[in-house]
């Protein structure tokens, strides 16, 4: 049995609480291992150990934390298949979209490595006569990530490596579903000559997050995961005086066009709509059909979803994976029930898959097919609620009026897609699209590293994305200094609002 621990200060570290949560191989159902549940001494040894190494780290000039960055990318580039194998094993997406995931984490380590560059400041010379202003940014000390299950390497990489590279020390809770690449990550990262205490990993569950919140040396928190959760964090970390940064849930819709191009509208909502087993926050869960796109898309929608090949993670010819848990299992199981009761028509139903005979590997795993529902309505709970799994609603509208009024309505505002070929409608549809992350003929439009991603409404509880510019300014703090040189000082007190002279 794989015992799963704490990493704090340049070491693994054992749990102090006692308490510990099965991890299970979703594939297979059997439990690989126990990650630690940390206490609130977890917490407070792995703040300490940021604490202190805080201050030579801060110090250390730009140029050098950017160079532990290119060493880190070397070892990621490196480790990058053993990473994803540890994510297929913990998370169940398949093989290829975990290296997938890795991938878009490196993409941000690259971008971290531009540092310098990044936290170049903004000089004026002569704001005054013999007066010169200049800002500059600083790290904030001791800063905190909670990351979800569904992207065990990348959410951590949206959050860490900018914040390092800025100065700040990191202390981690990764998603106690799939918790190893978190030390895999920790391990890499001493390799690459990042000082211990730089970054630590305290494993857990509510307890080790509530510690965090409520301790008055982390500065900041980055979250994201379920939107219950992000806005608890955002009230709770506000309260104690932190910067917040808390990403939530997701309802992703895709307006089809009727002059879509037909063989890659059913490409994109398949992948992007069954993908991961539907469960990213990307995912498309809604296909808004305008006009008559529906008669078009549909025969080969129902055959698509029908046919997709779910297969153990580890298995190439896998297009989708087992469910992360059984009790997300049964949620979505749920959820399908419920649309069925509240009177959509279910075309494709992923209940009745038989993981054996369709050559899956083992019975005992969290297996399901893909679901397909039409004619689902605005009050639906199917429509309302986030599913997060591999169901995928039609609604029909008349045109896109109609399409942007629906998305607009909706709680959710993370990412949304449109396909067409017709230039007016797609600069309409992004310009009056109340979403975050917007697609024209791209289903999934998660922004590229240095443009830095974020949803809008209850997607999203703070003011900054995550990554990007908005990442490194939300690690840092803006300090203005002015100055002036006993030479250049006038005669007298002034007793005035100083101007320009
Ligand atoms: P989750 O909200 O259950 O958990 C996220 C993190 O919060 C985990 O580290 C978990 O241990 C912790 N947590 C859970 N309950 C808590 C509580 N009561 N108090 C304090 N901490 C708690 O989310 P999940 O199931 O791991 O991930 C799936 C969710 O994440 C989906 O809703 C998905 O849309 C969302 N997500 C959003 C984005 C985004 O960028 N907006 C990205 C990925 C995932």
């Amino acid at each position: 049995m794989n015992n799963i621990e704490h990493h704090i200060c340049g070491r693994l570290a054992p749990n102090t609480s006692g308490r510990t949560q099965d991890v299970t191989n979703p594939a297979s159902g059997r439990v690989t291992g126990k990650v630690a549940l940390g206490a609130v001494e977890d917490v407070n040894a792995a703040v300490a150990a940021a604490q202190a190494a805080f201050r030579a780290w801060a110090d250390t000039p730009p140029i050098r934390r950017a160079r532990v960055m290119f060493k880190f990318l070397e070892l990621l580039n490196q480790h990058r298949d053993e990473l994803a194998h540890l994510i297929t094993a913990e998370h169940g997406k398949v093989f290829t979209d975990a290296q997938g995931e890795v991938t878009r984490g490196i993409d941000i380590v690259e971008f971290a490595c531009g540092i310098p560059q990044l936290l170049k400041g903004d000089y004026t010379e002569q704001v005054s006569t013999g007066i010169d202003n200049w800002t500059l940014r600083q790290p904030l000390g001791v800063v905190a990530g909670i990351t979800p299950f569904n992207f065990p390497v990348m959410v951590p990489m949206w959050m860490f490596p900018v914040a390092i590279a800025a100065g700040n020390c990191f202390v981690l809770k990764p998603s106690p579903t799939d918790p190893s690449p978190s030390l895999l990550m920790a391990e890499l990262l001493k390799k690459a000559g990042l000082p211990d205490g730089v970054f630590n990993v305290v494993q857990g569950d509510k307890v080790a997050v509530d510690a965090l919140m409520e301790h008055p040396e982390v500065k900041a928190i980055s979250f994201v995961g379920s939107t219950p959760i992000a806005n608890y964090i955002y009230e709770t970390g506000a309260r104690h005086g932190k910067r917040v940064q808390a990403l939530g849930g997701a309802k992703n819709h895709m307006v089809v066009m009727p002059d879509a191009d037909i063989d890659q509208t059913v490409d994109a909502l398949i992948g992007s709509g069954y993908g991961s087993a539907g469960e990213r926050c990307m995912a498309i869960s809604v296909a808004v059909l305008v006009g008559d796109a529906a008669d078009k898309v549909l025969p080969q929608l129902v055959e698509r979803a029908r046919t997709l090949k779910v297969l153990d993670g580890e298995n190439l010819a896998a297009e989708m994976g087992p469910i992360v848990t059984r009790a997300a299992h049964q949620r979505i199981t749920g959820y399908i029930e419920q649309g069925v009761k509240e009177g959509a028509k279910l075309l494709v139903d992923g209940r009745g898959f038989d993981a054996n005979s369709a050559g899956a590997g083992c019975g005992d795993g969290f297996w399901m097919g893909g679901t397909l529902f039409d004619h689902v309505t605005p009050e639906m709970r199917i429509y309302k609620e986030e599913i997060f799994g591999p169901v995928l609603s039609c609604v029909r509208v008349h045109d896109l009026a109609e399409a942007v009024d629906l998305i607009n309505a909706h709680e959710f505002g993370n990412g949304v897609s449109c396909f067409t070929r017709d230039g007016n409608v797609a600069r309409e549809f992004s310009r009056r699209i109340q979403v975050g992350m917007v697609g024209i003929n791209v289903p999934i439009p998660v922004p590229m590293a240095w443009h830095g991603f974020g949803g809008w409404k209850r997607s999203l509880f703070g003011d900054m994305h995550a990554y990007g510019e908005e990442g490194v300014r939300f690690y840092t703090k803006q300090k203005s200094v002015m100055q002036r040189w006993p030479e250049s000082i006038g005669k007298g007190a002034e007793f005035t609002m100083p101007v320009a002279k």
